[in-house]
């Protein structure tokens, strides 16, 4: 492993993305005020099954909190009527989702900087290995496995190669929040960039190496530039013929059979048939397993929201390490904060997106879940400009490189 340093032997391809089309489709945002009005949206879902993007299910909402769906043409009309006729604010955040899908491609596009624009896997691919030769003693690549269409999945070993800690970092396990694999991309560049040049950088490359795959879900990444911007899963085929794609953030064996686990094919957030059935759930698995004296976090970075989460998802107590991580997350927040006023909430995931609403409908979520109970573990959902992101994860990785709390096994078979 080598090196790392940029971007200029990336192809800039500047198309929209290709295949279905979103053509007057919206975006609503409605804050409940009421138990009243949160069952009249889960009405209004039973009625057309809405497809949210948060929370992620109807049974997650609650008063007060803001609910973003997305529905097509048809359906948008209807939902205006209904909700006029319910006198219920909402808002449509995007009038055409389609308009709103091509104009990510006309800002910056163009541009040869890695952190301006959207890149198409080959391009990341291509990238990934320059950075690779281009700092020798500072990067290196590395292949951890195959996705289920055969593509390879690439880690970038960036810091201290020798180092005895490091620090796991992935982006793009879901593969429509592209500002994630961006957010790696950038992380990448401008850590290398400032090395030397900015001190908490520079210590922290010199006693650690960053662990980072800048697209976990490959197929499901190349399919939303070629067929469907909103798609989620990976692209492997389920039990249901018609059917395609597992969560992979909800296929590790933690928690998997969980009360009430995701097992319908077509969902969104389909568990897969067995934990670990994917061959991208796998080899991450494999490479934690097989680094897991060395590893002290794991970080998963998403989108959208601003939110700062770690463990328990799946269950109301709190993680061992459960006051240490919200002392790591209060500072990384606050630092933030300071710098560009940017608030990020933080907490546990049970208790930051699965309310106590919500634990009646006992929903398992795992991600971030590779080390979830093992080194610190830490979910960013992001909508922010990527060097808010930065300075979240370098005061996080700061703060959890300078603790001395020994990784723990026990949960990671
Ligand atoms: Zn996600």
């Amino acid at each position: 492993m080598k090196l790392i340093l940029v971007l200029c032997c990336v192809a800039v391809s500047g198309s929209a993305p290709r295949g279905r089309r979103f053509d007057n489709e919206k975006l609503f945002r409605v804050t409940p005020e009421n138990d009243n009005e949160v069952k009249f949206i889960k009405y209004l879902d039973n009625l057309m099954k809405l497809d949210f993007w948060k929370p992620k299910y109807a049974h997650n909402i609650t008063p007060k909190t803001e609910v973003y769906f997305h529905a097509d043409a048809q359906q948008s009309n209807v939902i205006v009527e209904l909700l006029e006729q319910e006198k219920m604010k909402y808002r449509i955040v995007f009038h055409d989702l389609q308009k709103a899908v091509e104009n990510q491609f006309n800002k910056g596009q163009k541009s040869k900087k890695v952190a301006t624009r959207y890149h198409e896997w080959k391009e990341i691919a291509v990238w990934a290995y320059s950075i690779s030769l281009k700092y020798p003693n500072l990067a290196s690549l590395v292949q951890i496995g195959e996705t289920y269409e055969g593509r390879p999945m690439l880690v970038l070993k960036i810091g201290n190669q020798k180092a005895k800690k490091g620090i796991f970092l992935e982006c793009g396990i879901h593969a429509r929040e592209w500002i994630s694999p961006a957010f790696c991309q950038w992380f990448v560049t401008e850590a290398l960039r400032t090395y030397g040049k900015d001190k908490v950088m520079t210590k922290l490359l010199d006693s650690m190496t960053f662990h980072v795959l800048p697209v976990f879900n490959v197929d499901g990444y190349v399919y939303t530039w070629t067929n469907d911007r909103f798609w989620r899963k990976n692209r492997a085929p389920t039990v249901k013929d018609e059917c395609t794609g597992t969560d992979l953030n909800r296929n590790f064996n933690v928690s998997w059979n969980g009360i009430d686990f995701d097992k319908t094919p077509c969902s969104s957030s389909y568990a897969g048939s067995a934990p670990e059935s994917e061959p991208e759930t796998e080899a991450v698995s494999s490479y934690i397993r097989s680094n897991l004296s060395s590893l002290k976090a794991y970080i998963s970075v998403h989108s959208f929201s601003q939110l700062l989460l770690f463990p328990y998802g799946y269950k109301e107590e709190e993680a061992p390490d459960h006051k240490e991580l919200e002392q790591i997350a209060k500072s990384a927040v606050k630092a933030l904060e300071s710098l560009y006023n940017t608030t990020y909430t933080y907490g546990s995931i049970f208790s930051t997106i699965w309310t106590h609403h919500t634990l009646l409908a006992r929903n398992q979520i795992q991600f971030p879940a590779p080390l979830l109970t093992g080194p610190m573990t830490l979910a960013l959902s992001t909508h922010s400009c990527l060097n808010y992101v930065m300075r979240v994860i370098m005061v996080f990785c700061f703060l959890s490189m300078t603790s001395n709390r020994p990784a723990r096994r026990q949960c990671w078979p």
